[in-house]
């Protein structure tokens, strides 16, 4: 440092002060309250009335020695003093800025002979014109709202202070930390002071700028906000004291919740959880987005049917005659349910925990009457009914819902489900439980396990929901189409009930009792007396539907009433009996035309039967051969299984290769490649093997297949033929496509008692053991006897024998 000393005061007692700097040229009131402070306070004012200030750089040091103060200080004189029962206060006068010069006693306090730093005093214009600039400003600052020691203040705005005296004065009005104050004080430069005062004060000046512009409205609707929110708080706290439950203080929204609360007779711990979030929205902010959340969730629990319920009253009389109402035919399947329904009734009068029957599946092809038969079951029961669709579903969450920290969290469909239907014992449909998935957001099926579990699901836990819920008196129902595609550990749960689809006759029956005045009431023509007549439901049902269910065949008759019923609004003449000529007109060209009709009997293509997604079905097997290495293609989007059935069959044929009079190396010289058409739908199984193997034959011997036999059965590699599953639904389809002969393995004669009797009534059914009497039967003529008598067939010669 460069300034110049210039005076020496000898034995001035030192005090050391926290958290404040004392300047010269001001006043400032001081309270002491250590002893050795307080000693030295009233030491110098017996004497001298001068006394050395230092700030202490650790404020949190009782005793601070000599290098723990700030090296420059200020000497006071004290002009009065005051004392109370701890401190001492007194008013000191900051005169100048001083240093220690060497330190003359520690005990009782701190003594020292100091040197006064003379101030470098720069006479530059811009002393003047910074000194008049601060003068401004801080009137501008004290206008904004500063708060500011008065005296000093006045000194200040009135504008007769020196530059020096100013720059001093105004440093210790800045709201500034102590270390930056200190920064003031030891400056002996007055201009640089001055200057780092003036940014100082403009710093300030522009802080207290922005406040002033937020709005003073909304700072005082803020004030009033967390004065009310501060009553309304010791209003309730008083109310609790008293024990009151409602309080006209609440909010209208506060009020509805604990009127929904009450009404939603939860469980005891529900409650408390309810009432907990509830205050917690109570003492919330309304800004605050949390809350919104909260009300969210508070809804969630007060709509849930914690204690509805529908009267357990099973008449199965009465539910008998609903099912019988509602549906024609499904004679096993209605059957079933009434068993179901027995027992239910049986257990319910025991209360055993076993009580729980096993859950019901219904499995068949769309439009069946899966779902409306679930909505008869509920009718029945006189309890409501509710679908939630599981198709697609892959995340675990979705069943058991998101935690509650998740953004747009929600219940998962099990409880979603619960709150549509408003009873906690509803018919709880599940459809599309084949669809479900497995990957890597979990398993939703152990969720859905544990849902359905009548060991667990009394305490069904959502993530959302945070409470369990008991799904105990729910009854399950689940829907899907393929029985096979349900996970194995669900399918063990279930009784599957199969729905196999409909035949013709029966559809007539659907369309003509329920479906067809069905539709005509929806559309407002029930008083119109529209007939339909059975012609123009045949050719429906035969040439603008192919399904093994009535989904289709519905949405067709609506189509017909959609145009009728446009007629009878547009005042245009409409026709009172729907024959052929106003199908074509209504509903356009066929859409499908009788497969087989327009087939001959041909080499290498054979009828199969099938199921699939869409129920029974008939496929056309297809075979050519073409010289080549002995491969074997495969196309038509089949499954490993039928892949392997298709090579079991030319396996088959070639180790018989003598019997069919081929030559014996022919596999290896003729590639053979098997087609089934309508490559869009996925193909699997092994009930195409014996179709296979007939059409692989037919083509290596040339001998055309009788286009309406049809067959169904699986190849063993020695020809024996199997049993295989689905006969009910794949006859059907038969009978539907125009079969006259259908092949089944001997096995499956049992599965005979299912066939609708007009099937059986119109188509031949042969059981068969072995691929050589599937041969006998399909081809046109006997491929051993042909062989027998010598005669040659109209094919390549690489394959036949020359
Ligand atoms: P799914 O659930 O099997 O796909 P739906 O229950 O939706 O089929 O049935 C489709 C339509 O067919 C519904 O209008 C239903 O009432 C009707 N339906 C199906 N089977 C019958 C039946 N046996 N008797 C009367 N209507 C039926």
């Amino acid at each position: 440092m460069s300034e110049k000393l210039v005076k020496v005061l000898r034995q001035i007692p030192v005090i050391a002060i926290r958290d404040s700097v004392v300047f010269p040229h001001t006043d400032n009131i001081l309270s002491f309250g250590r002893p050795k402070s307080v000693l030295a306070i009233n030491n110098a004012f017996q004497s001298q009335r001068v006394v050395a200030i230092f700030t202490q750089k650790d404020p949190e040091l009782l005793d601070p020695k000599l290098k723990d103060l700030y090296e420059v200080g200020t000497i006071a004189t004290i002009a009065q003093m005051m004392s109370s029962e701890e401190d001492v206060h007194a008013l000191v006068r900051g005169q100048a800025r001083i240093k220690i010069q060497n330190l003359v006693e520690t005990e009782p306090f701190l003594m020292a002979d100091v040197i006064e730093i003379e101030e470098q005093k720069e006479n530059s214009p811009e002393v003047d014109a910074l000194a008049k600039r601060i003068v401004d400003l801080f009137k501008r600052a004290i206008k904004l709202g500063k708060q500011a020691e008065i005296v000093t203040v006045m000194k200040v705005v009135s504008g007769q202070s020196t530059p020096s005296e100013l720059a001093d004065q105004v440093a210790s009005l800045l709201e500034v930390s102590t270390e930056e104050r200190m920064k003031f004080l030891e400056e002996a430069s007055l201009l640089k002071r001055l200057r780092a005062v003036f940014e100082a004060l403009l710093r300030e000046v522009n802080v207290l700028e922005i406040e002033r512009s937020i709005s003073s409205k909304t700072q005082k609707k803020f004030e009033d906000q967390v004065r009310r929110a501060m009553l309304r708080e010791k209003k309730r706290a008083i109310e609790e004291e008293l024990g009151e439950e409602e309080s006209e203080l609440d909010s209208d929204e506060v009020k509805m919740y604990k009127r929904k609360i009450k009404e939603a007779k939860m469980p005891k711990d529900v409650e408390e959880k309810a009432q907990k979030e509830l205050k917690r929205l109570m003492q919330m902010p309304i800004q605050n987005p949390e809350s919104g959340y909260i009300r969210n969730y508070l809804d969630w629990l007060c709509d849930m049917p914690w204690s509805k319920e529908s009267p357990n009253n099973i008449s199965i009389k009465k539910a008998a005659s609903i099912l019988k109402k509602d549906h024609y035919g499904l004679e096993k399947v209605k059957e079933r349910i009434l068993e179901y329904l027995a027992v239910m009734k049986i257990k319910k009068g025991k209360k055993s925990q076993d009580a729980q029957p096993t859950i019901l599946c219904f499995v068949g092809p769309p439009g069946v009457g899966k779902t409306s038969i679930g909505r008869s079951i509920a009718k029945a029961l006189g309890r409501n009914f509710v679908r939630v669709s599981l198709g697609g579903i892959r995340d675990e969450a979705e069943i058991r819902g998101h935690r509650r920290t998740y953004v747009g969290a929600l219940p998962g469909r099990i409880i979603q489900g619960i709150k549509n239907a408003k009873t906690k014992n509803p018919v709880f449909m599940l459809d599309e439980i084949d669809k479900l998935g497995v990957d890597f957001r979990g398993d939703p099926s152990s969720a859905l396990l544990e849902a359905l579990d009548p060991e667990q699901n009394k305490e069904f836990s959502d993530h959302y929901l945070e409470v369990p819920f008991d799904l105990s008196k729910v009854m399950f129902i689940a829907t899907g189409n393929v029985a096979e595609n349900i996970i194995d550990p669900l399918r063990d749960r279930m009784e599957i009930i199969r729905f196999p689809g409909y035949t013709q006759n029966e559809k007539q029956k659907i369309a003509e009792e329920f479906l067809w005045p069905k539709q005509l009431k929806l559309h407002g023509l029930e008083d119109k007396k529209i007939k339909l007549t059975k012609e123009a439901l045949d050719e429906i049902i035969e040439r603008y539907t192919k399904e093994a269910g009535v989904r289709e065949l519905e949405r067709m008759l609506a189509t017909v009433c959609r145009k009728i019923a446009r007629s009878v609004a547009e005042k245009k003449p409409y026709p009172k009996k729907i024959g052929l000529r106003e199908i074509r007109k209504f509903l356009g060209p066929r859409r499908f035309s009788s497969a087989l009709a327009e087939k001959k009997d041909e080499v290498g293509v054979v009828t199969g039967l099938a199921v699939t997604a869409a129920g029974g079905e008939i496929l056309f097997v297809e075979v050519a051969l073409m010289p080549g290495k002995g491969k074997l293609y495969l196309t038509g989007q089949l499954g490993d299984v039928m892949k392997e059935s298709a090579k079991a069959a030319f396996s088959w044929a070639r180790s018989h290769w003598r019997e069919f009079g081929l030559k014996p190396d022919f596999g290896s010289k003729t590639d053979v490649h098997i087609h089934v058409p309508e490559g869009a739908v996925p193909k699997d199984g092994p009930s195409a093997g014996i179709a296979l193997t007939t059409a692989l034959i037919s083509a290596l011997t040339g001998i055309p297949v009788k286009k309406e036999v049809g067959m169904t059965g699986e190849i063993t590699l020695r020809g024996k033929v199997m049993e295989i599953g689905g006969v009910k639904e794949k006859v059907i389809a038969g009978y539907r496509a125009g079969l006259k002969t259908i092949i089944l393995p001997k096995g499956n004669k049992k599965d005979m008692d299912d066939v609708p009797s007009e099937v059986k009534k119109s188509i031949k059914f042969v059981f068969v053991e072995d691929m050589r009497e599937v041969l006998k039967l399909a081809l046109t003529k006997d491929p051993f006897k042909e062989i027998a008598a010598g005669k040659n067939r109209d094919l390549s010669p690489s394959v036949l024998v020359a």
